[in-house]
């Protein structure tokens, strides 16, 4: 529905979570060489059914060209990363033997192919090392660094709007009057937009008024997406919906069944996704990592990533309002197994209570009351 974004060319030390945009090959195979991954002998794994003592006759350190073979009744002392020698089909690994000058006892058989990874069984020269459409996580990067791709070409970072709007809201550079509130919002949107490696484009506040909603709304229509918080509830001055409809908008919904965030607008405008998030920044947080997250993967090029959920079993008993899923800051903790206890917190507008989090812990909406040892699930908290 959406084109693919530009592309580009960066060095692969700066390509930390960006999307790769090409194919990257391999340039051999993956190891290239069959691999001893034990120090110990290198045999002819038959050999060791037969007799329990083997004549060595060399040694080979990661790096080294083996020159010798293994004969029959022979064995060669082998480190972790060395090539095997022709002939060895099997390593038996050093703490398994006893050694006097040059006969080596073993105190096991060993069968063929045993501590040795063949050539090209993690990856063949002609097959695709990372397909486009990957996130560049820490794996990737070393994946990428071991075929020799000092420069990978990812998609151009997209630009997502964000927008404030309420009449309350200042500066957060600036000193509230006693009756206003600084804008965090779009501190912590640009935050998490720029968690996804996409470029945060600050379109400061808008008054809670149709027309100046209406100004910044288009500049943010240029751009190629827009995230806007406050404004979405059923209030006289939540004027994001009816400004939205100006514009021609699809609203593809605009409540979900959740909490911190009922009200949630997703909408496509002039072909541009729009998202209209609750003003309470621990709704405007969850409901970003929830909804907009996995729609900016998609137009970064990427596949979306699943919401990890992770299982817990409750401290405290626990009890909500049945009808929504709640998402609630708590905090997990790793003994034997998890546990994980809610957090006291003053609801969506506490900040503060989320900085202490490190999950989200979910009650399902048929739970009233969950009782101390029940299993729950819990979201941990990534970078935002
Ligand atoms: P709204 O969704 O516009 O009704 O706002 C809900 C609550 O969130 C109100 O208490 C607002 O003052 C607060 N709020 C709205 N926008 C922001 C913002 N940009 N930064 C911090 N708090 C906000
Ligand atoms: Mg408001």
């Amino acid at each position: 529905m959406f084109a693919a974004p530009q592309t580009e060319s960066v060095a692969l030390a700066d390509a930390l979570g960006r999307v790769l945009a090409r194919d990257i090959p391999a340039d051999r195979d993956y190891p290239p060489f069959d691999r001893a991954i034990r120090d110990g002998y290198a045999v002819r794994g038959a050999d060791t059914y037969s007799s329990a003592t083997l004549r060595c006759v060399g040694e080979l350190k990661a790096g080294d060209t083996p020159t010798a073979a293994v004969e029959p009744g022979t064995c060669i002392q082998i480190m972790t990363g060395a090539a095997l020698p022709d002939g060895a089909d099997a390593v038996v690994m050093i703490e398994h033997t006893q050694r006097s000058g040059d006969i080596v006892q073993l105190d096991r058989a060993t069968k063929p192919g045993q501590h040795v990874v063949l050539r090209g069984s993690e990856q063949s020269a002609s097959q695709t090392v990372l397909g486009k459409g990957t996130r560049f996580l820490c794996s990737e990067i070393a994946a990428a660094a071991q075929v020799g791709a000092a420069a990978v070409t990812v998609y151009a970072k997209r630009r997502i709007g964000i927008l404030s709007t309420g009449d309350e809201v200042v500066d957060f550079t600036s000193v509230p009057g006693p009756f206003q509130i600084r804008n965090s919002n779009s501190a912590s949107l640009a935050a998490q937009v720029q968690a996804l490696q996409a470029e945060p484009i600050a379109l400061g506040r808008a008054n809670d008024t149709c027309d100046d909603l209406r100004d910044k709304v288009a500049a943010g229509l240029r751009l190629d997406a827009l995230v806007i918080s406050g404004g979405v509830s059923a209030g006289k001055y939540d004027l994001v919906e009816p400004v939205l409809r100006d514009f021609g908008a699809e609203l593809i919904f605009d409540a979900v069944a959740i909490r911190p965030g009922k009200p949630v607008v997703f909408a496509i405008c002039q072909g541009k996704p729009v998202f209209g998030l609750p003003g309470n920044p621990v709704s405007t947080m969850v409901t970003f990592d929830l909804f907009v997250r996995p729609a900016l993967e998609i137009l970064s090029g990427a596949e979306p990533g699943p919401l990890l959920f992770m299982e817990a079993a409750l401290v405290n008993r626990l009890s909500e309002k049945p009808g929504l899923t709640h998402f609630l800051p708590a905090k997990a903790e790793y003994g034997e197994h998890p546990l994980v206890t809610p957090l006291a917190w003053q609801g969506s507008g506490d900040i503060m209570a989320m900085t202490r989090a490190n999950c989200l812990l979910v009650v399902p909406p048929d739970r009233e009351t969950i009782e101390p040892n029940e299993r729950v699930l819990i979201l941990p908290r990534g970078l935002w």
